[in-house]
C-alpha cells in the first residue's frame, strides 16, 4: 500500500464532516431545507470516503484491492455527478421553491445523472471510462471521461446562470455560499491536472462546510414571522403560472382574521402576533392536506393559491374547504374569537386574466364579503332585523331550570339568519358590537322587569359582553343606567365575560367588573378551559362563577374528563359556582353531576328559544 499525498487530509475532512453530519436536525418548519443540506454533507463525505479507499488500495497487484480499487472509484465518479445534481436541485427549490425555473432545466438534470450512471454501470462490463491494470496503474479513456465532465459542468453552469439572474431572491449570504459550493472542487480538479502528484481532492470539504452554512430561514421568498409564503412569492407564482402555457385553472382564496384588530387591542400585540401563526400553522396543514400553496398576503390576510385541472376539480377542492372550515374554527381557542372570512375562489381558466386581475378581484370578493356582513348589521340595527334567544340553565340543587343566557340572532334582508361567529367577530372590528350589546342589554331587561320574574322561580339573565367592550370605561354606567331605567334588581343580570390576556385595558376591565360587581350584578367568567387561562388572574377577578367551555365538557375522551374535574375543583376553590356548557347528553350530565357543578346548560336540557317560548318554561304560581 502506497502511500498517497492528501491521504491524510481526506481522512481528517471525513472526520471533520462526520461531525458536522451528525448534527441533529431540530423538528421545524425548516427541516425540510435543513435536511437537504445535511444530504448533501453526507454524500460529499461519502465522495470523499470512496476517494480514500481508491488511494488506499490504489497500486497495488492484488486482485482484491484492485477490484476495491475499481469499485471504490466508479463510485466516486458517481458519486460526484450525484453532487452536482443535488446541488442544482438545492438552489432551484432555494429560488423557485417548487423545483427549477424551467422544466428543461430539470430534464437536462436528470439526463445528465442518468449518462453518467449508465457509462459508470458499462464501465463495469466494458471498460470504456477506466480500468485498473495489472499492476494497479489507473487508466483512463478519455473520451467518456470528457462526457462525464461536460455533463457535469453543463449543470454547474446552468445552475450558475440562475443563482446570478436570481441573485436577488436570495440573502447576499446564502447567494455567496452557494456560488462557491463549487468551486473548492474545480480548485481541485485543476491543481491535479497541473500537479499530477498532488492530492488536493480534501478541499471538497470546504464545500461541505459552506454548503452547511447557508440558511434559508428569512428566506426572501418567505414571510419571517410565520414562515409561510410571502406576497413575493405569490406574485412569482401567478406571474409564471400565468405565463406559461396554461390548460388549467388557477385558483385562489383569500382568508383574514377578522377579529385580529379586536385580539391586538384587548389581548395586546404580542397575542395578536400569537393568533397570526396559530392561524398560520393551521393554513399551512391545510394546503399541505391539498397540496395548496399558502402566502400571508399583509397583516391579518392569508391566501391560498392552486391550480386545478378543470373547473370543477376547483369547486369540489372549495366545498372540501369550506368543510374545512368549521374544523378550522373548532381548533381555535373560542374565546380569542378568532374569525374568518374568505373570499370565493377565484379560478381563471382559458380567459386572458393576468396575474394582476386575478389578484385584484380576489381582494375585491373579499372585501366585498366583509362589507356585506357590515352593511347586515348596519341594516339590522335600523329595520329591527335584530331579536334574542334565551336558552335554559339548569340548577343542580333544586333539579330545574331556574336562568337563562340571551344569545344574539341577526336576520338579513332577505330572512337569512347570520350566525353571531360570523357577524360579532366583524363588529368588535368595526365597533358596532356597542350598539349590538346595548340592544341585547335592553332586551334581556325587558324580561328582567315581568312583575313576577322570581315568582316563576327564575334567577336571573345572562349577557354576553365581548372584552372590547368589556374594557370600555363607560360600560359599567350605560349598564347599570339601563338596569334602573327599567327598576330591576342588579342581580337579575349575569354579565359573561371573555377573558383577557396581557391587554393595556386590562386595568379598566377589571376596574369595569368590580364596579358591577360592587353594585349587584352577578358576573361569570365564560368559556373557560380553551385558550387563554390565567388562574391568578382568575382568583383576582371580583367573579361569581366560571362557565366552562363546551369543548372540554362535550369531549367524552379519558383526558378531557380529567381536566373538566380538575377545572371544577380549582374553580370550587376559588369559591366561584361552575356552570358547565354544551351539555348534549344523559351521559354528560351525570358526569358534571358527579363533579358537584351548580348549573348546566346545553341542548340536553333545552335548546335557545324565542322568549315568549323561554318565560312558558317558567309558568310560576297561577
Ligand atoms: P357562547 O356565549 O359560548 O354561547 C353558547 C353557544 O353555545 C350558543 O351558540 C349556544 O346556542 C350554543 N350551545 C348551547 N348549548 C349547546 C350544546 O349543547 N351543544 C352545542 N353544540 N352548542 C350549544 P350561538 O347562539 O350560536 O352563539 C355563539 C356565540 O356567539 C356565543 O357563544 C357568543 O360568544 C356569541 N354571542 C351570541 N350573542 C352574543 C352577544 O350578545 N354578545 C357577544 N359578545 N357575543 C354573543
Ligand atoms: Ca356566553
Ligand atoms: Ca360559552
Amino acid at each position: 500500500m502506497a502511500y498517497t499525498p492528501g491521504l491524510d487530509a481526506n481522512i481528517l475532512a471525513i472526520m471533520v464532516m462526520i461531525v458536522l453530519s451528525s448534527e441533529r436536525i431540530p423538528k421545524s418548519k425548516y427541516n425540510k431545507e435543513k435536511k437537504a443540506i445535511k444530504t448533501m454533507v453526507i454524500n460529499i463525505t461519502l465522495f470523499l470516503a470512496f476517494d480514500t479507499v481508491f488511494r488506499l488500495c490504489d497500486s497495488s497487484d492484488n486482485e482484491t484491492l484492485v477490484t476495491v480499487a475499481f469499485i471504490a472509484k466508479s463510485l466516486y465518479f458517481l458519486e460526484n455527478g450525484i453532487l452536482v445534481f443535488l446541488w442544482n436541485r438545492y438552489v432551484g427549490k432555494l429560488i423557485w421553491d417548487e423545483g427549477y425555473q424551467h422544466k428543461w432545466y430539470k430534464y437536462v438534470f436528470e439526463f445528465s445523472i442518468c449518462i453518467i450512471s449508465l457509462i459508470i454501470a458499462v464501465n463495469f462490463f466494458i471498460p470504456i471510462l477506466f480500468r485498473i491494470g495489472k499492476g494497479g496503474e489507473f487508466i483512463v479513456y478519455k473520451l467518456h471521461m470528457y462526457i462525464i465532465t461536460i455533463a457535469n459542468y453543463t449543470n454547474v453552469i446552468i445552475t450558475y446562470f440562475s443563482l446570478v439572474r436570481n441573485r436577488k431572491r436570495l440573502k447576499p449570504k446564502n447567494f455567496i455560499l452557494l456560488i462557491c459550493y463549487p468551486i473548492a472542487p474545480l480548485f481541485a480538479e485543476i491543481f491535479q491536472l497541473i500537479f499530477r502528484n498532488m492530492d488536493v481532492m480534501s478541499l471538497y470539504a470546504l464545500s461541505a462546510f459552506l454548503i452547511s452554512k447557508v440558511d434559508n430561514l428569512n428566506d426572501a421568498l418567505r414571510d419571517p414571522m410565520t414562515g409561510i409564503g410571502n406576497r413575493l412569492m405569490l406574485d412569482d407564482k401567478l406571474n409564471r403560472w400565468f405565463s406559461s402555457y396554461r390548460n388549467n385553472c388557477i385558483c385562489g382564496i383569500m382568508l383574514d382574521i377578522d377579529s385580529l384588530k379586536a385580539i391586538n387591542d384587548t389581548y395586546g400585540h404580542q397575542a395578536g402576533d400569537e393568533a397570526i401563526m396559530h392561524i398560520a400553522e393551521i393554513i399551512e396543514d391545510i394546503a399541505k392536506r391539498y397540496n395548496l400553496y399558502p402566502i400571508r398576503y399583509g397583516g391579518d390576510e392569508f391566501m391560498l393559491i392552486w391550480k386545478a385541472p378543470t373547473k370543477e376539480d376547483a369547486k369540489k377542492l372549495l366545498l372540501e374547504l369550506r368543510k374545512d372550515e368549521n374544523q378550522l374554527a373548532g381548533r381555535l381557542p373560542e374565546n380569542r374569537r378568532i374569525s374568518y372570512s374568505t373570499g370565493s375562489v377565484i379560478c381563471a381558466p382559458d380567459d386572458d386574466m393576468s396575474a394582476e386581475d386575478f389578484l385584484w378581484l380576489l381582494d375585491k370578493r373579499m372585501y366585498a364579503g366583509k362589507h356585506e356582513t357590515e352593511n347586515k348589521i348596519e341594516y339590522a340595527l335600523r329595520n329591527n332585523g335584530l331579536h334574542i334567544v334565551l336558552q335554559p340553565i339548569y340548577y343542580v340543587p333544586e333539579g330545574r331550570l331556574v336562568s337563562g343566557e340571551a344569545l344574539l340572532r341577526l336576520t338579513d334582508e332577505e330572512g337569512n339568519a347570520i350566525p353571531p361567529k360570523e357577524f360579532i367577530p366583524v363588529a368588535e372590528n368595526t365597533g358596532s358590537i356597542y350598539q349590538l350589546e346595548h340592544f341585547v342589554m335592553k332586551e334581556i331587561c325587558k324580561i328582567a322587569s315581568i312583575p313576577d320574574f322570581t315568582e316563576r322561580g327564575l334567577h336571573r339573565i345572562g349577557l354576553n359582553i365581548s372584552a372590547t367592550h368589556a374594557a370600555r370605561e363607560s360600560f359599567p354606567d350605560y349598564l347599570i343606567k339601563t338596569a334602573d331605567s327599567f327598576g330591576i334588581p342588579h342581580n337579575h343580570i349575569c354579565v359573561e365575560l371573555t377573558e383577557t390576556a396581557v391587554s393595556s385595558n386590562q386595568e379598566i376591565y377589571a376596574k369595569n367588573i368590580k364596579k358591577l360587581h360592587d353594585a349587584g350584578f352577578r358576573l361569570c367568567m365564560d368559556d373557560f378551559g380553551t385558550g387563554y387561562s390565567n388562574l391568578r388572574r382568575l382568583s383576582s377577578l371580583s367573579l361569581d362563577m366560571v362557565k366552562i367551555d363546551r369543548q372540554l365538557v362535550a369531549s367524552d375522551s379519558p383526558q378531557s374528563r380529567e381536566l373538566t374535574r380538575l377545572a371544577v375543583n380549582l374553580i370550587h376553590d376559588l369559591g366561584y359556582e361552575v356552570v358547565a356548557e354544551g351539555v348534549e347528553t344523559a351521559e354528560q350530565a351525570e358526569f358534571v353531576k358527579s363533579l358537584k357543578v351548580e348549573y348546566i346548560q346545553g341542548y340536553y336540557y333545552a335548546k335557545p328559544m324565542l322568549p315568549e317560548d323561554f318565560l312558558n318554561n317558567f309558568p310560576g304560581k297561577q
